[in-house]
């Protein structure tokens, strides 16, 4: 069963740019999706409107199952967006105090995924202090703090060096691998669609369809 399904997704905006046209896509639970294609195809917008921070101007968007919906959706965009004032520890608190959890009440959590994510020891530290790798780190963590059915990430690694870059691909699998949430991942980059997921979704450049897409089995063994 998917857990999420778009039928016949369009979306126009004023200035006359229609960005998708007709787009059907199932995403399982558990899957690794990327949404892969050119600049300008419309994969933002479409991961907006999973997101529920766009509608749809035309068909609509299904969540599977029993009280799943939008709520259960964490997201990392390319910009970390963090606090500038805040420790890296308060920055992942942030979605889960807006909840009611207090400190006390969020710290094994929290602390349990900066040590997933290699910030063990930078608790306090604030943005600044961080290089871009790490910034995009703590936006994981904090993407994932409320243990989010889907995470949704858009282009997150593409300001990043490759190297950087490599190293969080690799983090962010073992993150997947382990914790099995539902990942649709927006790049432009070939190489990442193909490393990191286990379905690419090709968009095409014109006019804002699926174009295609492949199966391209799980990158590691799935126990
Ligand atoms: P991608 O993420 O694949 O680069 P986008 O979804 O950002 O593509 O954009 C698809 C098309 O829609 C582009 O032509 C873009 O300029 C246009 N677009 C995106 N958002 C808006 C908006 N809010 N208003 C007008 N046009 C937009
Ligand atoms: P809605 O679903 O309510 O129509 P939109 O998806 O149209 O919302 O989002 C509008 C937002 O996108 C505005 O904040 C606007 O400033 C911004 N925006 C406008 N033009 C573009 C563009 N070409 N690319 C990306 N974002 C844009």
């Amino acid at each position: 069963v998917p857990l999420l399904r778009l039928r016949g997704v369009g979306k126009s905006f004023s200035n006359g740019v229609t960005a998708l046209r007709g787009v059907d896509l199932s995403i399982r639970e558990g899957d690794f999706v990327s949404l892969l294609g050119p600049s300008g195809c419309g994969k933002s917008t479409a991961l907006r409107i999973v997101a529920g921070l766009s509608s749809p101007t035309t068909g609509r968007i299904e969540w599977q199952g029993e009280g799943i919906g939008q709520k259960d959706v964490g997201f990392v965009f390319q910009e970390p967006t963090l606090m500038p004032w805040a420790s890296v520890f308060d920055n992942v608190w942030l979605p889960l105090r807006l909840r009611g959890v207090s400190r006390r009440e969020a710290e094994p959590a929290i602390r349990g995924l900066l040590e997933r994510v290699h910030l063990s020891g930078f608790e306090d530290a604030v943005p600044r202090e961080l290089s871009g790798g790490m910034k995009m780190r703590v936006s994981i963590a904090r993407g994932l703090v409320t243990k989010p059915r889907v995470l949704l990430m858009d282009e997150p690694f593409a300001a990043l060096d490759e190297i950087t870059r490599f190293k969080l691909n690799d983090d962010l699998l073992d993150l997947w691998r382990d914790q099995r949430f539902t990942v649709v991942f927006v790049t432009h980059s070939v190489f990442e669609s193909v490393f990191l997921s286990n379905r690419i979704v090709v968009m095409a450049a014109r006019p804002g369809r699926v174009h295609d897409e492949l199966e391209v089995g799980a990158p590691y063994p799935r126990d």
